[in-house]
């Protein structure tokens, strides 16, 4: 871009942002004018009425944002000072005067609605702006006044800004406590309506992230069953005239009572616990039927009342779950009518009510769940078979592992049959670096039992690091609590192994492992197809004899480089060997000496040239050379390497030993062309001169003649 028009656009860019700045500036310029005595009225109500209409303009723009910017914040705060000290300077006296305090006032406002930056912005311009009006136009050169005005401004707004945070980050701190008590009351709520699984053990109870797939539906679970619960409880009331109808739910040792839902006219029920064998309630678990009393005795029957009122009748039914007492409802009414057989049955159908809604939302909630962990492993085997090779599917992977289960640590493994040996591919997590491409022997760790059992490790997951040996006794993974090896298997054969590692214990439970061993099935699959992928493209870029790239392949990649080289400016060299009197080595030999040959020439030249060069096979016994940034001296230099070390092979034959020579072209790009054909073209030529000119030798080609070779 011109450097003019990038110089104006950067001032378009700025010039608006200055704006606002300036314009502040200018204000307390002429505040600082007027204060010195010189007053034009015309003047001062156009300027007033620029400082009015422009603080109304960034106040309405700052009140429709929820967050303003350091700058726009400023630019507010300090037309909201220019606008006190006008005041302040025009009010009987002055800077001394009574009215002085409104602009505390106005740093106050800064330091509570704006960032620390802007408060301090804000202090310092107002202490420039007192400073200049006190030197400037009442030509004071005394502090006295000014320093004390310069602390009290700054203390009052530090104070003020110390307080507003610390209260902020109080309130923050309470939301965040009440969230999570909210959230764990739903999460006990939902435990003990069995929606959510079993905690794997009463130290680690299953979590649930909040805000995930799994709380939401938790929390629509808890909720449809709280509506259909107090529904049943409210008509339950209203039709059998009573005080209270209480559903108390049996906490897990089975020894406590809770209140889970209520519908009473009496205010602050208790929540309990109460004992689960005390009074009525405890007469009805443990008989499993309806009892009821009347009269007197009935008011100590009611254990959740702070104040108790009075009470006439008392029922209490269990509530019974596939023979199993859950809980119990109690219902009480200030009349001394007996519950009468009718009602206690209207009272036992309404605990089947509450059950049937208790297991409508858990069935639809396990289908919700199966819904959404088939989402999930649908995303995860798209992601997979998207991932054409080795390092994708691993990476694909790890991340869809993450779906499921929570780890800080994974590995991958990959099986060598043929060595015997397992390598670990990959590691998300700690001790990444040093673990990748560390290999050890088949042995008895669990990774090397895992692929041989085709069975996940540890049994149920129950892992003792100081027992079990992960890879080798001196290769181990970072300390974890919980570890899980799954088998990557492929029609019965094992590939490797996916291993996950957390720091939470019993982090793979039965809920995640299933998951976990059908993902670690796709992820098999689709290693297997990305090595086969790899292999179908090794057999079509790749000579069968001799393992270098083959014509077509190596045209291909040539023309790549030629054109990078071109566009880059880079020089580059193309080497073209022949065996020297080929014919006569298979006419001598046979051709399976040939091939020998052949296969040995492949090597010296894969051995010889750089990482960055390539080689082929050109069909027979001729093969090409492409070096990236070589000009023609760096060409020839590399072919009389060739040339001199295949002269000092000798190849061992069963009929004796044998040697050959070779013949080699080099040419220069650009200097012989620019893209493929003219620069073989050119190679070839060269080739044909070492030949013409008595063989095992080499040429380079030049733009006058091919002639002059380099002589063995
Ligand atoms: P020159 O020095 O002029 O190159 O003589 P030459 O005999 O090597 O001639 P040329 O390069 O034309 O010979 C190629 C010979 O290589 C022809 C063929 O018999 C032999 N050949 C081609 N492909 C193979 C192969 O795959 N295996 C074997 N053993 N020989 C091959
Ligand atoms: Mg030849
Ligand atoms: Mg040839």
């Amino acid at each position: 871009m011109d450097p003019l028009v990038r110089a104006t656009l950067s001032v378009q860019r700025a010039l608006p942002a200055a704006a606002g700045p300036a314009l502040s500036l200018m204000l307390g310029a002429y505040l600082v004018c007027r204060a010195c005595g010189s007053t034009v009225p015309v003047l001062d109500a156009m300027v007033g009425a620029l400082a009015v209409g422009s603080l109304g303009f960034q106040l309405v723009r700052r009140l429709r944002r929820a967050y303003g910017s350091v700058r726009d914040d400023f630019v507010l705060f300090s037309h909201v000072v220019l606008l006190s000290y006008a005041v302040v300077l025009e009010a009987p006296g002055g800077l001394e005067g009574p009215y002085y305090p409104a602009v505390y006032a106005v740093m106050m406002l800064a330091a509570g609605f704006s960032s620390p930056a802007v408060a301090v912005a804000t202090v310092a311009f107002s202490v420039l702006l007192e400073a200049a009006v006190a030197f400037v136009a009442f030509r004071q050169a005394d502090h006295s006044r000014l320093l004390p005005h310069a602390v009290l401004i700054g203390v009052f707004t530090f104070l003020n800004l110390a307080l507003f945070r610390a209260e902020i980050a109080r309130i923050r701190q309470l939301s965040r406590t009440r969230i999570e008590q909210e959230l764990q009351r739903m999460r006990e709520a939902a435990r003990s309506y069995r929606l959510l699984g079993a905690p794997s053990s009463a130290l680690e109870p299953r979590s649930v992230r909040p805000g995930s797939d799994e709380d939401r539906l938790v929390q629509s679970g808890v909720d449809e069953i709280h509506t259909a619960l107090r529904l049943a409880l409210e008509l339950l009331r209203q039709s059998l005239h009573l005080r209270s109808a209480v559903l108390m739910w049996l906490g897990r040792s089975g020894e406590r009572l809770h209140v889970q839902e209520a519908a009473t006219t009496e205010e602050g029920l208790l929540p309990g616990p109460f004992g689960a064998r005390d009074g009525l309630a405890g007469a009805a678990i443990a008989q499993g039927e309806a009892v009821s009393l009347v009269g007197p005795r009935a008011m100590k029957h009611v254990p959740y009342y702070s104040v108790p009122p009075l009470v006439g009748a008392v029922c209490a039914v269990p509530v019974v779950e596939h023979g199993n007492v859950r809980g119990v409802l109690v219902v009480d009414r200030e009349a001394r009518d007996p519950f009468t057989s009718h009602e206690e049955e209207l009272l036992r159908a309404a605990t089947r009510f509450a059950l049937r809604a208790i297991e409508n939302e858990r069935v639809f909630s396990q289908l919700e769940r199966a819904k959404l962990e088939q989402g999930k492993l649908y995303r995860a085997v798209e992601a997979l078979s998207s991932s054409t090779t080795e390092t994708q599917v691993i990476e694909a992977c790890v991340s869809s592992a993450r779906e499921f289960a929570t780890f800080d640590y994974a590995v991958v493994t990959l099986f060598d049959r043929s060595a015997g040996e397992h390598e670990i591919c990959a590691v998300s997590g700690e001790d990444a670096g040093a673990l990748v491409g560390q290999r050890f022997r088949h042995n008895s760790g669990l990774v090397s039992m895992v692929v041989a059992n085709r069975h996940a490790l540890p049994y149920r997951g129950d892992y003792d690091p100081a027992r079990q040996v992960v890879f080798t006794r001196r290769l181990a993974p970072p300390p974890m609590e919980s570890l899980l090896v799954l088998p990557l298997v492929v029609h019965d054969r094992v590939l490797g192994t996916l291993i996950l590692g957390s720091h939470r214990r019993h982090a793979f439970s039965d809920a995640v492992r299933p998951t976990l061993e059908v993902l670690a099935s796709h992820v098999a699959v689709s290693l297997s197809n990305a090595r086969m992928l790899k292999r179908l493209e090794d057999l079509a870029t790749t000579d069968g004899l001799t393992g270098v790239l083959n014509k077509r392949a190596l045209i291909e990649q040539a023309e790549r480089k030629l054109k990078s080289a071109q566009r880059y400016g880079r020089p580059m060299a193309v080497l073209v060997c022949d065996i020297d009197l080929f014919k006569r080595v298979n006419d001598t030999y046979g051709h399976d000496v040939g091939d020998l040959v052949i296969k040995g020439v492949g090597e010296l030249l894969r051995r010889i040239k750089r990482d960055t060069d390539i080689v082929g096979r050109f069909g027979g016994e001729e093969f090409v050379i492409v070096c990236e940034e070589t000009d023609s001296a760096g060409g020839a230099l590399l072919a009389e390497r060739v040339r001199s070390e295949l002269e000092a092979t000798t190849f061992a034959t069963e009929m004796g030993p044998l040697k050959v020579t070779c013949s080699v072209g080099v040419a220069p790009a650009p200097g012989a062309g620019n893209t493929w054909e003219p620069v073989f073209k050119a190679t070839d030529e060269a080739l044909y001169a070492s030949k013409r000119n008595g063989r095992n030798r080499v040429t380079v080609w030049s733009s006058k003649s091919t002639q002059h070779g380099a002589a063995a």
